[in-house]
């Protein structure tokens, strides 16, 4: 019989919290009553996580899955695989630091039952560093700008996913992502609900600001053009004003002769026009550089080995792009 629910867990080097979310999440599913499944994905930790997974597949073989990949190849990609392995009519992810409060999970599903086929949240009081907060905050307004997607809070992945809207996501073969903006993109009947926010439980944040910053640019150039429609339409503007300066510096010449006066303040323009132009290329490259790992076609992940129950027999992993050991 297939689970309604089934929960994706991604996991890299969690084993200091792994203990504290067994035993919240296990309690808050059994309570909702409904029939579900665990997904966990190993994204590769180095630490004891892999370990206390497979000791948790032992305790609860009936409704934990276990994917373990061969290397780290980010939060986005564990979640993608999760979903492939995913046999329930509803989709829920979330963290494993127990940001995300398991006790929300029932919410989610009760705002899908309605109908919706998207649920989002958003964190009634963060609990991050202020840096984070503002920053994230501001790219939430960035993001809004230029792109079509409706998110109020991105940043968090406490969310819950329809069956049509995962089967569209795994027929993607998309290697940089962001799964909540995919998401919206294929639902139908999107909303949001508020849930609540807690510090992480152990163990430190696994995203640096660099990671952070890579993060964003998949999302903007995965979903958004403008950045270098942006830069063409100013490239436009500026060779207007250009030629017209071009024009009156002419017109001058002849009549009052050559200036050399000012070179200084031409200077400073023409710095600040090569950082522009920098900038400009850089923004290029972003999108080339995706392309370009997008063409070579190497699989997304690899997944190395499933722990699963002997019985589920249904259960396929495989995408086009995985290579299964
Ligand atoms: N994670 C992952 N692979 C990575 C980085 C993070 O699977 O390369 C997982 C991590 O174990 C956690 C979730 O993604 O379950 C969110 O990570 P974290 O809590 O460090 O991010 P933050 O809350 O600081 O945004
Ligand atoms: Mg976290």
């Amino acid at each position: 019989m297939k689970p309604l629910l089934s929960v994706v867990i991604p996991i890299y080097n969690e084993e200091a919290g792994l203990a504290k979310l067994f035993a919240r999440l296990y309690p808050a599913l059994d309570a909702l009553g409904y029939r579900y499944e665990i997904i966990f994905v190993n994204d590769g930790s180095r630490d004891a996580s892999a370990a206390m997974l497979a000791d948790q597949f032992r305790a609860r073989p009936d409704v934990t899955r276990v994917v373990l990949f061969n290397g780290n190849y980010g939060q986005h990609m564990a979640i993608l695989a999760g979903f492939h392995a995913t046999r329930g009519e509803i989709t829920v992810t979330l963290d494993a630091d127990l940001q995300n409060p398991p006790e929300e999970i029932g919410k989610l599903v009760a705002k899908m039952q309605e109908g919706f086929d998207y649920v989002g949240s958003i964190r009634r009081d963060r609990q991050d560093s202020a840096f984070r907060t503002y920053a994230s905050r501001a790219m939430n307004r960035l993001r809004e700008k230029l792109t079509h997607i409706q998110m109020t809070d991105q940043g968090n992945m406490l969310r819950a996913y329809g069956r049509n809207v995962i089967d569209l996501i795994n027929r993607c073969s998309e290697v940089n992502t962001f799964v909540p903006a995919l998401a919206y993109m294929f639902a139908r009947r999107p909303t949001e609900i508020i849930v609540e926010h807690e510090e992480r439980s152990a163990g430190e944040s696994k995203y640096s600001l660099y990671s952070l910053i890579r993060l964003n640019f998949d999302l903007i150039t995965g979903f958004s053009l403008v950045p270098l429609q942006f830069f063409s339409i100013f490239g436009m503007g500026l060779s207007l004003v250009s030629a017209a300066l071009f024009v009156i510096l002419l017109v001058r010449r002849f009549l009052l002769g050559a200036e050399v006066e000012g070179v200084f303040t031409l200077f400073a323009i023409v710095f600040f026009m090569i950082g522009v132009v920098l900038f400009g290329i850089g923004i290029v490259g972003e999108y080339v550089g995706r392309i370009y790992q997008q063409v070579r076609g190497r699989p997304r992940y690899v997944i190395q080995a499933m722990l699963q129950d002997k019985t589920d027999h249904q259960v396929e992993v495989t995408d086009d792009s995985t290579v299964e050991v």
